[in-house]
């Protein structure tokens, strides 16, 4: 039997996030992911420090290693400046397993004519998300796919299927090469609303005998819960705990939320009508939300100052005007505070300056329910905290991650049980034991043939 086929590491090991993985044949490629690590305090860049532009982005980003040096992947110019072969031809092809930073951050530096596949709702949302200015763009390769539904790259057949995690579209990867068959798992969870979706891959998985199961390790080692850090909530709990607190609250009801869960905004809008209270969202948020089918007659749009003065100045991009001129409810700051109990306001942290306006009453209470900053350990909470305070502003948790428990990680593993188990995107891999499981520990930059899981380089 040929052994030709290997799986290589690139990034993704002892980090959360910025997997790039890629599954070879011959002369035909297949990566996953291409994001950003998570490394909150532990990054090269800040709000000054950036990478720089044009063809120095790349030098940069693969100085400091978030991206890796690879022939035949990246644009002719970028390519170029960095010492390397472009990417020319669709024998290399890219999957993005969804829609979060850490997965596709840097997307756009794949050559044009190499396929980027994601799921139809990721690339809807990735088109939603880049027209309110977010980067990456969209890359020219972007194709979308549906679950079950194989593509073939030369001798390897991608099967994707659904999983459940704290975005539409979410996907794990089956990847069947000669040599036998690599299961991604993407990131995923069993206490969100489709548990079905991970019980779906998992027997999908099981029924291909995989040689190699990559599957993620966030919550690995995770702290146990306190009051300060309370533990994560199902995600179908999450609109109940937040009417809970508004019933409980007299004045303005603020919420961080992230604008790409908008499942977790479609839920809240529902429960809302309970406590008498209008979700008003941002307009980036409220632009995303009307993009993935959701319905804006139902909620408000909050015109922050910034927004005011584009509009007056005619600076506003065409997507901000259409929203405002589109016959939805907006609302103002005056507009807000002049009836503060009947509103729950969603605010992102970087707007927070809003409260100067704002004025919010006693007893009105900031709803933090993911969405950033993404917690304590993020050095922004700390200024968040410092606003909450200075508005006399009580903050309330309400989270609900998109990753799952160490114990059903294990499940999972055992369910499936592959030959060889590669725990990834995780700081604590060595963590995820299940007795009698050969498990390798994959090292960055390592390269394995996939029958043996012999590291050849
Ligand atoms: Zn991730
Ligand atoms: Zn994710």
């Amino acid at each position: 039997m040929s052994t030709s086929a290997t799986i290589h590491f690139y990034g993704g090991i002892g980090t959360i996030g910025g997997t790039k993985i890629i599954v070879q044949e011959g002369e035909f490629r297949v990566l996953f992911d291409f994001g950003l690590n998570y490394a909150p305090g532990g990054d090269f860049w800040s709000a000054r420090i950036q990478p720089r532009t044009g063809t120095a982005r790349l030098r940069d980003l693969m100085a400091l290693g978030y991206v890796p040096a690879i022939d035949g992947l990246y644009k002719p110019a970028d390519a170029a400046s960095a010492g390397l072969e472009p990417g020319e031809s669709d024998r290399t092809q890219v999957f993005i397993s969804h829609l979060h930073l850490d997965h596709m951050a840097v997307a756009d530096l794949i050559a044009d004519p190499i396929p980027v596949w994601m799921h139809a709702d990721s690339l809807r949302l990735f088109r939603a998300v880049a027209t309110t200015g977010e980067q990456p763009a969209v890359p020219v390769g972007a194709r979308a796919f549906e679950w079950f539904q194989p593509i073939q790259v030369g001798p390897i057949k991608v099967t994707p299927v659904p999983v459940d995690h704290d975005i539409p579209g979410a996907t794990a990867l089956l990847i069947e090469t000669s040599a036998g068959t690599v299961v991604y798992s993407g990131d995923l969870r069993l206490h969100g609303a489709h548990p079905e979706r991970v019980e779906q891959f998992i027997r999908a998985a099981r029924s291909v005998g995989p040689q190699i199961l990559l599957i993620e390790g966030t919550r690995l080692g995770e702290a146990e819960p306190t009051p300060e850090r309370p533990g994560t909530l199902p995600e179908p709990a999450v609109p109940g705990r937040v009417v809970e607190i508004l019933k409980e609250t007299q004045g303005l009801g603020l919420i961080t939320l992230y604008p790409r869960n908008t499942e977790r905004i479609e839920q809240i809008i529902a429960a809302l009508p309970q406590t008498g209270r209008t979700l008003v969202l941002s307009a980036e948020m409220a632009h995303v939300y009307q993009a993935m089918g959701g319905d804006l007659r139902q909620v408000a749009i909050y015109q922050r100052h910034r927004d005011r003065q584009a509009l007056a100045q005619g600076t506003a991009e065409g997507w901000l005007r259409e929203l405002f001129t589109s016959g939805v409810k907006v609302l103002d700051a005056a507009a807000v505070r002049a009836d503060e109990s009947r509103y729950l306001l969603q605010l992102f942290y970087w707007d927070i300056n809003e409260l100067v306006d704002l004025k919010p009453g006693a007893g009105s209470v900031f709803i933090h329910s993911n969405g950033e900053p993404l917690g304590r350990f993020d050095p922004a909470f700390e200024l968040f905290a410092r606003w909450l305070d200075a508005f006399g502003l009580k903050l309330e948790s309400v989270p609900s991650t998109g990753h799952a428990a160490h114990a059903d990680l294990l499940a999972v593993v055992k369910q499936i049980a592959p030959a060889i188990l590669m725990p990834i995107h995780s700081r604590t891999p060595e963590l995820l034991e299940v007795e009698g499981q050969k498990r390798i520990l994959p090292e960055l930059g390592a390269k394995y043939d996939i029958v043996s899981g012999e590291r050849l380089a």
